[in-house]
């Protein structure tokens, strides 16, 4: 029997580096530290960290004179100064993709340009980014936000890292009439595309597959239907304490997949597991 693992499974390369920024400040500190929102939306993982002292506050202050880890999505630069006054140490583990997008809002807001941000305006990335040029840019969600948005002459468009190309596409066709000069990002990660692809390469060569994540994650309800597609013997497991191990009997190569919050050790426990046909 043998077992693929989809090249491009689990964590994003963001959420991975924050992910090991914050066990390793963990193991460091050997103390109560705390997260700004939580890190992952991953139960087993969120356990791990909490037993380690690992907390998630939703405000600066409830980390003075810690340590505070800032997840992928980044934050407003506002924050940082807030931090430092409190006596805060700082880990930074904005992706450094989203830092880009911070960094030319940043730039142009600087240079006098209108920043426009195309992605939903409740997320926290979107925020951080905002909060990159003195939350003076215009967000818009879909083709219909265009119409608020006034002429002006020099305009930047970025855009939220995970939306999609059509999304981009189709505003920035719109956006066009409402500015002299248009200077345009396109600033999406392919992270979530390239995760799908792996998903699909696999199930089209495999006896049975294996999703792992979350059963309320949207992206790995996802990587099942994509999974079904191609092959019909597909499940979706969040342990390995949930493998089927009825299903693979006789199967020759079984594939592998995992949502974008699930940790490698779920990942490699399943597989292991899997060799091991049931047994630790
Ligand atoms: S920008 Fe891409 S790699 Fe970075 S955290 Fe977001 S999805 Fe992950």
């Amino acid at each position: 029997m043998k077992i693929y693992v989809a090249q491009n499974s689990g964590f994003c390369f963001g959420v991975k580096r924050a992910l090991k920024k914050t066990f390793d400040a963990a193991e460091e500190r050997k103390k109560r530290i705390f997260t700004y929102g939580p890190l992952i939306h991953n139960k087993q993982a969120i356990e791990k960290l909490t037993d380690l002292g690992v907390e998630s506050v939703d405000n600066v202050e409830s980390a003075k004179e810690s340590t505070l880890i800032i997840r992928s999505h980044g934050i407003p630069l506002s924050i940082y100064d807030k931090a430092k006054k409190k006596n805060i140490e700082i880990i930074d583990a904005t992706c450094p993709f989203v830092r880009r997008v911070q960094e030319i809002a940043r730039e142009y807001y600087n240079k006098g340009y209108k920043v426009v941000i195309i992605g939903n305006p409740n997320h926290p990335e979107v925020i951080g980014i905002n909060g990159w040029c003195d939350n003076n840019a215009y967000i818009i969600e879909n083709d219909s936000g265009v119409k608020d948005i006034e002429f002006t002459p020099k305009m930047c468009v970025v855009a939220q890292t995970t939306i999609t190309l059509e999304k981009w596409n189709s505003i920035i066709d719109k956006l066009s009439e409402k500015a002299g000069e248009l200077r345009e990002f396109n600033t999406i990660c392919l992270a979530t595309k390239v995760r799908q692809e792996s998903c699909a390469d696999i199930a089209k060569k495999v006896d049975a597959m294996i999703v792992i994540g979350g059963y309320h994650s949207s992206n790995t309800q996802k990587l099942f239907e994509i999974s079904k597609k191609y092959c019909e013997n597909s499940i979706h497991i969040e342990t390995s304490d949930e493998i089927p191990f009825e299903m693979l009997e006789g199967c020759e190569k079984i594939g592998i997949t995992a949502g974008a919050s699930t940790p490698e050790w779920i990942i490699n426990d399943v597989v292991k597991k899997i060799e091991n046909k049931g047994g630790d």
